[in-house]
């Protein structure tokens, strides 16, 4: 058997800075920090420009703390290790967690159930990148689906109650959410004039322009790519993010199928819709990172309709190499692999 956890391990625990000065005004200079940090079980690389300091640990202890304070499912105190331990009664969580919860929910009933923050349970069960990766038995799935359906927790303001038994996983959104905690704190930063933030390569922020108003460019990987090379790279504004759900980030191999991490509620079992990777942009991290998993499990046909309601632009890239984009996507994707073949998403 073999396993595959493609999530840059080798940056893990380094912390650099590179520090350039890009003049703009006679008097002021705006200057451009690089930098390399782990949270979140992930690489997390950075480049801010700004007239002020270098927002370098900040920025990473805000991103931990949402790990530990909200998402985190081992470390007792985290406000949903809390709820799930209190399974079967009310709870209730602070401001932030429940206007997570509320967007959440609403992406659960608007895809369907494709996206189910409840399937914590099953992903568990397959242990993909843990110790022991391996294909359950259909009775153990069977078991633990009775307790998976988004609609076995109702929210009431900061009130939350799970039916006893169901549980709570945020890891589909956890990057994107760290991603809008970081857009929020750097309005509240003055000199800051921008940032690109990226969380594990799969979750980007842009926030505000460059100083020399060139575009904030966001590569692709290709999901077949084993060295890692970008199939295109994707134009951003200030204020949008970006995030992509494939197959090929964490899996095994068996018998020549690919057991990965993005599973159909329904079944438990990872989806196989002929999709390798799909890249949502919108104006919410949370969102993007919700619909890009929410979208590979629907498949492109269902997840148009999703996307539009959510004013969200897509990349689908399949099995048999096309790349297809959405209406808004056309203008500012750059397909850089000519093994693929770009077409419309309709
Ligand atoms: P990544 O976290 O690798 O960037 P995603 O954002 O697509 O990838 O999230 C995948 C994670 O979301 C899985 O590891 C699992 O915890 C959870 N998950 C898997 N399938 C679903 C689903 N259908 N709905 C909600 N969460 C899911
Ligand atoms: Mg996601």
């Amino acid at each position: 058997m073999k396993i595959k956890k493609k999530s840059a391990v080798m940056l893990c625990g380094v912390f650099c800075t590179a520090l350039t000065a890009v003049p703009v005004l006679a008097d002021i200079e705006v200057q451009k920090y690089t930098n390399t940090d782990f949270a979140m079980d992930t690489v997390v690389s950075e480049t801010l420009y700004t007239t002020g300091d270098d927002l370098n640990t900040a920025i990473g202890q805000k991103i931990r703390d949402i790990e530990t304070e909200y998402l985190s499912w081992t470390d007792e105190d985290s406000q949903i290790a809390k709820l799930n331990a209190a399974s079967g009664e009310t709870t209730e969580v602070s401001d932030e967690l429940a206007g997570y919860l509320e967007k959440i929910f609403q992406l659960a009933k608007d895809s369907n159930g494709a996206f189910d923050p409840t399937i914590g349970k099953i992903i568990r069960l397959w242990d993909i990148t843990g110790e022991n990766p391996h294909v359950p038995e259909q009775s153990e799935l069977d078991e633990l689906l009775k307790d998976v359906g988004y609609q076995k927790v109702s929210l009431d303001g900061d009130k939350v109650t799970l039916e006893k038994g169901a549980t709570l996983d945020l890891g589909a959104t956890g990057k994107g959410i760290g991603c809008d905690v970081v857009s929020d704190f750097l309005k509240t930063q003055e000199d800051v004039s921008g940032m690109i933030l990226n969380l594990g390569g799969s979750s980007v922020m842009a926030y505000g322009e460059k100083p020399d108003g060139s575009d904030w460019k966001v590569a692709v990987t290709d999901p077949r790519d084993v060295e890692g090379d970008y199939l295109g790279a994707i134009t951003l504004e200030g204020g949008e993010f970006l995030s992509t759900s494939g197959d090929y980030e964490k899996y095994f191999m068996e018998d020549g199928k690919r057991y990965h991490h993005i599973l159909d509620p329904k079944t438990g079992y990872p989806v196989w819709n002929g999709l390798d990777s799909v890249t949502v942009v919108c104006d919410s991290g949370l969102l993007a990172d919700g619909l890009s998993t929410a979208c590979f499990v629907l498949g492109m046909d269902d997840a148009l309709e999703l996307l539009e309601k959510y004013n969200a632009e897509a990349v689908f890239v399949d099995e048999d190499k096309n790349v297809y984009l959405t209406s808004g996507m056309k203008d500012r994707f750059e397909l850089m692999k000519n093994t693929y073949t770009v077409k419309e998403a309709e």
